[in-house]
């Protein structure tokens, strides 16, 4: 499984084309937040239990580039500089907000 085209359809969102033809789509609020590099890991298991003001970091959610990382992930550059995600390709379809993976989820 691999995405086939990136398109960023507009500046908070992306679709991904994969090539067992399943559209993708992701918003950058979530990517960020579900960033798989282990400083916002360790961010989010401090911050789980009571509910934090999210502190608003111009940038945060804004994406400057996407490069490809070998055959398995994406890696996504922030406009505040946050660099060191990995989306792996499993990943990113665990995290697809398109409305037929999150038929389910009842949100
Ligand atoms: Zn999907
Ligand atoms: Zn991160």
């Amino acid at each position: 499984m691999m995405p086939v085209k990136v398109q960023r359809v507009s500046p908070s969102e992306l679709q991904i084309d994969w090539n067992d033809g399943h559209r993708g789509r992701h918003t950058t609020p979530i990517l960020r937040k579900y960033c798989p590099c282990a400083a916002c890991k360790t961010e989010r298991d401090v911050h789980d239990g009571p509910t934090l003001l999210p502190i608003v970091v111009p940038g945060k959610n804004e994406l400057k580039s996407i490069e490809q990382v070998g055959s398995y992930a994406l890696q996504l550059f922030w406009v505040d500089g946050h660099r060191t995600g990995i989306y792996t390709f499993d990943y990113l379809r665990q995290i697809c907000e398109c409305s037929d993976c999150t038929k389910y989820t009842g949100e």
